[in-house]
């Protein structure tokens, strides 16, 4: 368990370092900003459409080191999804971050997703972790408003 918990970390750290995706996308079809007023992170996510197809999917921000991993691995895993999809994996991912600790880890179909899975023992991370998964979906309806994790 320790080495997989090592291998998470440094999945983590390095879309820390490096994000996927990081960047503005021009005359994108959607997009939304996310705040996370308990820790400071903002982010903004682009989102192109081919049909009902995210055919692109990008962010840009600020924030700590597990807000920015999880939009990037969140932009790997929506691209080339149908909105429905999209929409699975947040709910699948949002199970998986605040089920109980001690509970059975929800991380099945996740993928690499579920390197994000530790942060339901630090319940003020969580927010962190959710944030570009609740602004990508403000993407996704067109609210249009920033949405706030508070
Ligand atoms: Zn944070």
């Amino acid at each position: 368990m320790a080495d997989l918990r090592d291998l998470y970390q440094e999945v983590i750290l390095d879309h820390n370092r490096r994000p996927r995706n990081f960047r503005a996308i021009e005359g994108a079809d959607r997009q939304a900003d996310g705040y996370n007023p308990l820790c400071g992170d903002r982010l903004t996510v682009f989102v192109r459409f081919d049909g009902d197809v995210v055919s692109d999917v990008s962010f840009l921000g600020s924030g700590c080191a597990i807000s920015k991993a999880s939009a990037s691995l969140m932009t790997e895993a929506v691209k080339g999804k149908s909105r429905a999809e999209a929409e699975a994996l947040f709910a699948a991912f949002h199970a998986m971050v605040t089920s109980g600790v001690g509970a059975e880890p929800a991380g099945e179909g996740l993928g690499k997703l579920a390197v994000l899975g530790g942060v339901r023992e630090f319940p003020a991370r969580v927010k962190c972790a959710s944030l570009a998964w609740h602004t990508l979906k403000a993407a996704l309806t067109a609210e249009g408003e920033t949405v706030s994790t508070e």
